[in-house]
This record gives C-alpha cells, structure tokens and sequence, in this order.
C-alpha cells in the first residue's frame, strides 16, 4: 500500500487537507489530540469545531471576497464547503451552521472514510523523518511542547504568541487632498524610499476628542483564560494608551514631529500613519492601532480622523491569543518550511485569518503535498483567485518585518488591467476572473495528480 500522509490537527485545516488526500487515493493518518489534551477555546472532540462564531461569512461570489472564496472551494470539492452547506442556518447572504451538526458532519465523513485513520493523540515535537510529506494544521492554540520544537526550528522571533491586529485600509479610500506620503524625517527605509508612510494629521482639538472617544468606545471582554496572558509593552492597545494619559500617543504612535503637512508647512499637532501592508500597495495598516474595541466602534472612531472619513477597511483590529508563523520568511511559495521541505505548514498557525481562509489553505496543503508524493511541483493557484491572492499574500506578498494574520480581501488581488467600472461592478470584474483562471488551475492540478 501506499505510504500514508500523515496530517497533525484536525481542525478546519487539517479536516479539509485530508479530505482532499483521500479523496485523490492516497491513504492518510490524522493526528488529533482532543479529547486527550485540548486547548482553551475548543470544547468538543470533534473535527473541525468551531470555537467562536458559528458564521463562514458572506456566502456571495460575484460581489464579496470570501464568497468568491467558497465558491472556488466548492468547485475544489472542499468537504468544509460542502459540510457547511448540508448544515446551514438561515443567515441571510451570509453562510452559517449549525456548529455541531456541521462538526458531527465532517468526523462523519473523515472517520468512515476507508483511508483515513484518525489518532487520538497528542504530538508533541516535529515529525520524524519517516513520516515523509507531512501536514501541521495544529492551529492558533497549538499545544505548548509543540510549539516549543516549532520555535526551536525556526528561531524565538518568528512565533507571535499574542495575536494584537491592527485595522487594514484600503489605499483608494484614503483622501489624499488631506493625507501626504512622508517618511518622518524623510529617512530613507531600508526599500531606499524616502516617503514610505501615508500620514493624517490631527490638530489639538480633533487630537483630544479622538483621544476621548478612544477611551469611551465599547471595548470587547477578554474571556477568562485570556486574561493571563500580558500584553506585550510593544504593542499595547491603542486605547490601554490612550487611557495612561492624554499625551501618551502624541509620545508615542501618533507623534507628528519630522512630518512636513503640505498644506500648513508645519509639523502636525498629532498624526496617524499607515504603511504599506502588501506588495501589491492597494492596502495600507494602521500604525500602532491594534485595538480590543469592538468592530462598529473602531469604524466609527478611525473615520473622525482628518482623511479617513470615508475609509474602507479590509481588516479591523483585534487581539487574542494566537500562535503563527512568520510565513512570508519562513515558507516557500507553497507552504514547505525552508529549513525542513518535508513539514508544509496549513490553517490558522500560516498567518491566514479565519475559518473559511484556514480551511482553503488546508486545501492547498492537501493538493500540494499529492503533487510532492507524486514527484511533481507543485503549482500554486494563479495570484487572481482568493485562494491563489491569499497564499501569495503570507508567503511572500506580505512584508515580513510587520506580518499578522490576515482575511481574504480585494485589496490581496492584483488590480485587472484596462478601464475598470466604478462601485460595485468592479468586484465583478475581480470575481469572474477569479473563476475562469481557478478553472484553468483545477484541470491543470488533476492533470498533474492522474
Ligand atoms: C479564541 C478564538 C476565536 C476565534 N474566532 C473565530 C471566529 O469567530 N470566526 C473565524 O472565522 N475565525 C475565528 N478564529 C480564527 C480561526 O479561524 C480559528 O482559530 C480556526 O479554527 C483555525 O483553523 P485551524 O484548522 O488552523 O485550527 P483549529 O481549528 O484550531 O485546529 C487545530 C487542531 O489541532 C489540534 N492540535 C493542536 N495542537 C496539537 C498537537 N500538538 N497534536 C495534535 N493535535 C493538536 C487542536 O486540538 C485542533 O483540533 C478564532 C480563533 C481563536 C483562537
């Protein structure tokens, strides 16, 4: 018989990863390690539970980025897609589940599959050698002796344990009659550019009342365990700052000193900065803003600052306990750690934010590694569909030094060439792409696999 890929956690990642293993014929052992040990979130030992939301987002493909993202899944016979589909909730254009049905659903499937044996166990460093090919999908919440060799191979900074996301803008809703590019000081960054940040500046005024709607906006509550786990000093959140004191940001992330305002020639009261986030340049993040408040808070406090009254964000700021790798460095353009090819890295612990983006790297990794059985390169989905977008993004497109997890977005695609509609209609042009090049990538990767 064929040797068997053997998958390490059976979350969204790993189910999927597997699924698509057997469903090619190749045989797979899954490691998981509930309910022997567990983590602080899950409470079930069934595959793919679902810690928080019971919500795979929006389910529309002609208009919004994770829909475009099911879609492809489903044309990839996902079983995450499929399974989400069988136990659906009514939620408007939304996918949601019944979480456990949708969890009973896929251990279902996975368990009575004639070549997947599931292991209940704990693995607690990497994989030996003789496993060949394998797969760690062992999530934000990977267990501490796991993470411990995880860190041992790929050096102490390259592991974030403490998940503190800053929003995301993208760079076209910026107004720039308001905001400048500058560097402060003009320093020249190591790219050799002298006006790497977007700046807005605030004056006294809208500087204090910021700072006071910071301080009155609804913060989200730390679950108990959380509460544990210390900031970092680094990356305090925005409104724990801004708390300490009325002139703690203007000291620290929103200083304006070395910023020349065009429009006054002076140095600004206070300013926020953004930098770029990808390689492409149509998404910019918030300069020290990680923040715990909740979502329709920050939109309505970041849009009072002078040039992003009409922003548009492609993430918003949040902060849990997460454990992922620094990808863009450590992984090659498909998933293989450099330093050991044989480990391929899927789900959460990559860098990617969220069920339905988990569970689609989780493909990948499956497809990938039957291309590595098979002898062959494996080929990575084009760059123009939310599967390709999102893997070229945390393995290489993001910039390394500054790298969070992040969620499928349009800002993550390259922008179509020629004359494109304004408004909506433009996503459409984004999404019909997307499909006709995934169906170009699927027949090619069944080529490959017969
Ligand atoms: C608290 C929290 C809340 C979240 N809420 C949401 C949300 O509402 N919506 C959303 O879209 N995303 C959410 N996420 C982000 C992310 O989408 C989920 O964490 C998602 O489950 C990640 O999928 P995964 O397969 O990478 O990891 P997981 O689904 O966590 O799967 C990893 C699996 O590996 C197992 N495992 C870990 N270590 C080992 C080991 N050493 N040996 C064997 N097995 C091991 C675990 O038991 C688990 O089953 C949340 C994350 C966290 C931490």
């Amino acid at each position: 018989m064929t040797n068997p890929i053997h998958i390490i956690g059976g979350g969204l990642a790993g189910s999927e990863a597997a699924w698509q293993v057997a469903s090619a014929g190749v045989p797979v052992i899954l490691h998981e390690m509930r309910p022997v040990a567990s983590t602080d979130a899950h409470k079930t030992d069934g595959l793919a539970e679902l810690v928080c939301s019971n919500s795979f987002r929006s389910d529309d493909a002609e208009y919004n980025a994770v829909g475009l993202l099911h879609e492809e899944m489903r044309r990839a016979g996902s079983l995450i897609l499929a399974a989400a589909d069988r136990q659906k909730v009514p939620a408007g254009s939304a996918l949601a589940v019944d979480r456990d049905a949708f969890s009973a659903d896929v251990t279902q499937v996975l368990t009575s599959h004639p070549l997947i044996e599931i292991r209940r166990v704990e693995v607690t460093g990497l994989p030996p050698a003789e496993w060949g090919t394998t797969i760690l999908a062992t999530g934000p919440l990977t267990a501490p002796a796991l993470a411990e060799a995880i860190k041992a191979e790929t050096g102490e900074e390259s592991l974030a344990f403490f998940d503190a996301i800053a929003p995301i803008v993208y760079r076209d809703s910026i107004d720039f009659s308001i905001c400048w590019m500058q560097s402060r000081y003009d320093k020249e960054g190591p790219g050799g550019g002298v006006a790497d940040y977007i700046n807005c500046p605030l004056n006294k005024d809208e500087y204090h009342d910021f700072i006071q709607a910071l301080i009155d906006g609804e913060k989200t509550d730390f679950k108990e365990w959380e509460k544990n786990t210390p900031y970092f000093e680094g990356c305090l959140p925005i409104e724990v700052m801004a708390a300490r004191g009325v002139e703690t940001l203007r000291y620290g992330p929103m200083k304006g000193v070395g910023l020349d305002d065009p429009r006054t020639g002076r140095w600004p009261y206070a300013v926020v900065q953004l930098r770029q986030d990808n390689a492409l340049g149509t998404l910019y993040n918030m300069v020290g803003f990680q923040t715990k408040l909740k979502h329709a808070a920050q939109v309505e406090i970041f849009r009072r600052i002078p040039g992003l009254e009409k922003a548009e964000f492609a993430r918003l700021g949040g902060l849990h306990r997460n454990m992922f790798l620094n990808s863009p460095r450590l992984l090659d353009a498909t998933l293989r750690l450099k330093s050991r090819p044989a480990i391929r890295f899927a789900g959460q612990v990559t860098g990617c934010e969220g069920y339905v983006e988990s569970a689609a790297v989780g493909l990948m990794a499956g497809r990938f590694a039957l291309a590595d059985r098979a002898g062959m390169e494996p080929i990575p989905p084009p760059v123009t569909t939310a599967m390709g977008a999102l893997l070229a993004h945390i393995t290489g497109g993001a910039a390394a030094a500054s790298f969070q997890p992040m969620n499928v977005n349009f800002g993550l695609f390259p922008v179509p060439e020629g004359k494109l509609p304004k408004g909506r209609d433009r996503k459409r042009v984004y999404t019909a792409r997307a499909l006709a090049d995934l169906n170009g990538w699927l027949g090619a990767d069944r080529a490959a696999a017969e």
